[in-house]
C-alpha cells in the first residue's frame, strides 16, 4: 500500500466527473490528474459531450464517431477510468435543455464530488457551450423537481474549470495546481490513444502533418514535446502553495484548475481532502 493510498483511506471515496466537448478534450486538460486520482482510489469518469464526428480531414460521420469512441475507450483503459461519449454532433453543439438534462443526469448518476469543465470563453463553440451547459447544470443537480426520474444530489459538488489561455473577459486563475511529474508518461500514453486527432487531424489543421514521425515511439516523444509547456509564475506560486517550496519548485509538469463560483465553495482544508495528491 502506497503512502498515497494510506492517506486516502483516512478520507472519503472521492468521485470525479470531467466534461469535454470532444473525445480528447478531458484528456488534454486532466489526464494526469485523473491518473493520480485513480491511483488514490477515487472514481473518475470522462464525458465527451459530442461524438467527435467532424474532427478529421478525410473521415466523417458514423465511421469517424466509431473510431473516436474506440480511441476514448482505449485512453480510459490506459488511465484506469471510465469514458462516456454522448451522441451529439461535433461542431453543432448548442446549450439546449435536452443537453443540459443529459449533463444533470450524468452528474447525479455519478454522485459527483468534483465536476471539471471548460470555461465558457473559447474559440470553439463546442468548448464554449460545454462550459455553459455545465454551469447551467451546477445548481439544477440539487433541485429534485428538475429531471425527477434521477434522484437529485443532496450536496452540491465542487465545480472546477480547466486551464486555458484566453484573456477576455478575465484570464484563467490557477487556484489548484497539480504536480503530474509522476504520471506525465501515463498522460502522454492516454493522448497517444487518440491517433485520429494528435497524429492526423490536429497536425493537418496546423499544416504540420509532415512533421509527425512515422515510428510509434518517436511520435509519442514528439507528442510529449508538443503537449507540455513551461510553467508560468502564477502556476508556480500555486504549486508552491499546495506542495511547499521544495516540491513546488521542482515540479516540471502540471495541470491547473480554477474554482467556479457556482457549486459548493471549498476552503483549503476541503480541497486537500478532495485532492489527496496535494502534499
Ligand atoms: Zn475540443
Amino acid at each position: 500500500m502506497s503512502s498515497m493510498t494510506v492517506l486516502f483511506a483516512q478520507s472519503e471515496n472521492v468521485r470525479v466527473i470531467a466534461f469535454g466537448a470532444h473525445p480528447d478534450d478531458c484528456d488534454i486538460r486532466a489526464a494526469g490528474t485523473a491518473a493520480l486520482f485513480h491511483a488514490a482510489g477515487a472514481a473518475v469518469k470522462f464525458v465527451s459531450v459530442t461524438n467527435g464526428d467532424a474532427g478529421h480531414q478525410t473521415l466523417h460521420g458514423v465511421p469517424l464517431a466509431a473510431r473516436r469512441l474506440a480511441e476514448a475507450k482505449e485512453s480510459a483503459r490506459r488511465l484506469g477510468i471510465e469514458y462516456e461519449v454522448l451522441d451529439n454532433h461535433d461542431g453543432e453543439l448548442l446549450p439546449t435543455l435536452e443537453v443540459r438534462r443529459q449533463i444533470i443526469r450524468l452528474i447525479r448518476q455519478w454522485n459527483a464530488d468534483i465536476v471539471l469543465a471548460p470555461r465558457p470563453n473559447d474559440y470553439h463553440p463546442d468548448h464554449r457551450y460545454t462550459g455553459v451547459l455545465v454551469q447551467d447544470a451546477a445548481y439544477m443537480v440539487v433541485v429534485p423537481n428538475l429531471l425527477p426520474e434521477v434522484p437529485a444530489l443532496r450536496k452540491n459538488p465542487v465545480f472546477l474549470y480547466y486551464e486555458d489561455t484566453f484573456q477576455r473577459p478575465n484570464p484563467f486563475r490557477p487556484d489548484i495546481a497539480v504536480d503530474i511529474d509522476s504520471v506525465i508518461d501515463k498522460k502522454i500514453d492516454a493522448l497517444d490513444s487518440h491517433v485520429s486527432q494528435f497524429y492526423e487531424w490536429l497536425p493537418w489543421v496546423d499544416g504540420k502533418l509532415a512533421d509527425v514521425p512515422a515510428n510509434p515511439a518517436e511520435r509519442k516523444a514528439w507528442l510529449k514535446r508538443a503537449r507540455t509547456r513551461a510553467i508560468n509564475p502564477q502556476v508556480r506560486a500555486s504549486l508552491i502553495k499546495w506542495y511547499g517550496s521544495q516540491k513546488g519548485n521542482a515540479a516540471k509538469y502540471y495541470e491547473a484548475f480554477e474554482i467556479c463560483e457556482y457549486g459548493v465553495q471549498p476552503d483549503e482544508a476541503r480541497i486537500r481532502q478532495l485532492f489527496p495528491m496535494l502534499h
